[in-house]
This record gives structure tokens, sequence and C-alpha cells, in this order.
């Protein structure tokens, strides 16, 4: 492991919880043209003008809605009518082949860390946007959040999937569990997007170094492909990229039996050259005011953006 990934990234990812930096960091003008680099806009028209230009480009998308953490109740409403209003503007992208529209939601946005009944309430709210999005034939997946939030967001996407199977949800493979978890999604025939995990875990939970994370994330990504779920590979990491498709062949998964994912503005050339030789792909596009922790878990990734935030603040 190098110095950035023990001595800066947990720091960095601290920040992504600190109130004070979040304040500050939202008063700063040159942050905004950073910002803007990993996050569609603010607004409803920013995000359908981002999905159109992905859209055009012959990629499929899925849409965050930005926010997370929240302990208030009218907060996670507030949440839930975005993404309704959201989904309910869809149709104006036109028609778009089977599939290519997908919010991904985050339960602690949508009340889960709530004091009371919160599990009930992201429940609830997840299975309002979840119908709403059914309206429009758009799918849903479920983001992963830290690892104190797995066992009850299974939960939650187990009882969705009941009324809902084509729900999704996202398995981490830091995660010591995940191969476990794996196994048994792929076994229930789920949309399952597989990433290495982004939030900053104990060891007690998650694997320590990134070279034993890529080994889980093999060992995972096997067992989707060769499960009877829809593998969804998100990842900009070229080994990742190339064992996806390798992977594919060896299990005799046609072209549209699975899909490559990355991150709105990270590899973008990759993105349309792998569309382009005939793969799924899509792009996942953050929008909204609370871009803060989303911003910082993409700074804490890669030394290199620490130093495109300080270089843009400078200047
Ligand atoms: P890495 O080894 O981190 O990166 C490989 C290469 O990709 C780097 O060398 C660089 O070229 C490029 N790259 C990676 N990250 C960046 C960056 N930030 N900026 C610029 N270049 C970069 N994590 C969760 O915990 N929960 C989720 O729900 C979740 N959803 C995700 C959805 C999608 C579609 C994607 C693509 C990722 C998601 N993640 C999520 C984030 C994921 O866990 C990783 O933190 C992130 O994708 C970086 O890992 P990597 O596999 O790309 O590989």
């Amino acid at each position: 492991m190098g110095a950035f990934d023990t001595l800066l990234r947990p720091g960095i990812l601290a920040a992504a919880r600190s109130d004070r930096m979040k304040q500050m960091s939202q008063r700063w003008a040159a942050t905004e043209r950073v910002v803007r680099r990993f996050v569609a806009g603010e607004t409803l028209d920013d995000v359908l003008a981002a999905m159109r230009r992905e859209l055009d480009d012959g990629l499929s998308v899925t849409v965050d809605h930005l926010g997370e953490d929240t302990t208030d109740e009218a907060r996670a409403e507030a949440a839930v009518a975005a993404y309704v209003t959201l989904l309910e503007a869809m149709p104006t992208l036109g028609d778009r082949p089977p599939g290519s529209l997908e919010v991904s939601l985050k339960l602690t946005a949508l009340g889960l860390r709530l004091p009371e009944h919160g599990s009930k309430i992201a429940e609830e709210n997840a299975r309002t946007i979840t119908a709403a999005a059914r309206r429009v034939g758009a799918l849903v997946t479920v983001d992963a959040e830290d690892h104190t939030t797995v066992d009850e967001r299974l939960a939650i996407v187990r009882s969705l999937r009941r009324d809902f199977p084509d729900v999704g949800t996202v398995l981490q493979a830091y995660l010591r569990r995940t191969e476990d978890d794996c196994a048994e999604f792929a076994a229930s025939g789920a949309r399952i997007r597989l990433c290495k995990g982004a939030y900053a875990e104990p060891p007690s939970v998650a694997y320590p170094d990134r070279r034993l994370v890529d080994e889980s994330y093999l060992r995972c990504l096997r067992i989707l492909m060769k499960g009877d779920g829809y593998p969804m590979v998100a990842s900009h990491d070229p080994t990742m990229i190339e064992a996806a498709s390798v992977l594919a062949d060896e299990f005799d998964r046609a072209p549209d039996g699975w899909e490559h994912q990355m991150l709105y503005g990270i590899r973008t050339d990759e993105q349309r050259r792998l569309a382009r030789s005939g793969a799924r792909v899509r792009v996942y596009i953050p929008y909204g005011t609370e871009w803060y922790g989303y911003f910082v878990r993409r700074l804490a990734e890669r030394p290199a953006n620490v130093g495109f935030f300080l270089r843009a603040l400078a200047g």
C-alpha cells in the first residue's frame, strides 16, 4: 500500500463526514468547477441534458439524486419527490432501448438513519420510487453505503424484489462477506452491481489493501457471471474490465446478459470505446445540491484528483 492509501485516504474519507468541511467547501466558487467534472449539475434540466448526451452516444444511464445520511423525515420525503419528478420527466428523452434508463437510490437519503422506524420508512420510500420507475419503464438499483447498513439494505432489497424482481443492488468487493452475498443474489437471479467499495471501513469487516480487494473482486465477478442474475461490472480498472469479458465468454453470456458501469466524468473515452465494441455500458450520473460526500469519495479514490482539486483552488 502506498502513502496515499495509508496516510491520506482515511483523512479524506473522514472529511466526507465533516459538516464544517462541507459548509466551507460549498462556499468556494472554485470547488464548483472541479465538482462539475464528476457531477452533472444541480438541477433537473442539467441532469436531463447529461442523460440525453450519454444516451445519444449509445450508452445507458443510471441517475443518482445526490443525498445521504438524512435524519429528517421531511428531507427524505423531498428526496422521494425529486426522484418521482425525475422519473416523470424521463419520457421527454424520447424512445430509448429497453433497460437504458435507471435510477440509483441511497437508502440513507430515504430515511434509513431516522431515529424511529428508519428501515420501514426507507423501504416505503424506495417502494414509491420503484413504482414510479415501473410506470415509465425505468429500472432501480439500490446503492451500497458503509458496512453498518448492509444487512438492512439487503433485507429491504429482498422485500422489494418480491414485488419488483428487477430491482438491483450493489455488492462491494472490499467487504469480507461479499462472496457469500454474491452467491445468494446470483442464485436468485438478481441484477447485481459489483464495485470495489468507496467508504472507510475497519479491517474487521473489509480487506485492508488493494491487492486483496482486487482478488476478492475477481472471485465475486466469477460467481456473478456463472450465476443466474444480471452482472453489472462497476469498475474503471482495466484488469476488471478485461476479466469481465473473459468470464462472460467462459460462461457463454450474451452481450446483453451483463453490462459495464462507470461513473460520470471518469474514463469517458473508455466508456465510448466499450460501447462501440458492442458491450453494454451504463454511466452513473449524479446531480443535485448535496454533492459533497460523493465528491469527497471521488477525491479519495485517486491521488491525481486531489492535485487536480488543489490546482483548481489555486487558479
Ligand atoms: P480503482 O483501482 O480505484 O481505479 C482504477 C482506475 O480507474 C484508476 O487507475 C483510474 O484510472 C480510474 N479511476 C478510478 N477512480 C477514479 C476517480 N475517482 N477519478 C479519476 N479516475 C479514477 N461504491 C460504493 O461503495 N457503493 C456504491 O453504490 C457504488 N456505486 C458505484 C457505481 C458505479 C457505476 C461505479 C463505477 C462505482 C461505484 N462505486 C460505489 C465506487 C467504487 O466502489 C469504487 O470506489 C470506484 O469505482 C473506484 O474503483 P475502480 O474499480 O474504478 O478501481
